[in-house]
């Protein structure tokens, strides 16, 4: 059976781990500047500040006002 000759110091584990954890901390808020006011708001979402949405304004904001 294969086994590891030696165990993985911490460093050598958490520098591995650390691509994997900071794609995990940029997904969860995947923040872009809007294109039509400059805000930032959440990819795939509207814009909460000018309801705009892929250069068409999607969502009345004074609604929600
Ligand atoms: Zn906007």
């Amino acid at each position: 059976m294969a086994n590891p000759k030696r165990r993985h110091s911490k460093a050598r584990t958490r520098k591995r781990r650390a691509v994997y954890y900071r794609q995990l901390v940029t997904a969860s808020l995947p923040l872009v500047e809007c294109s039509n006011c400059g805000n930032m708001r959440l990819r795939h979402h509207a814009c909460p500040s000018c309801g705009y949405y892929r250069g068409r304004k999607v969502v009345d904001v004074a609604e929600f006002a």
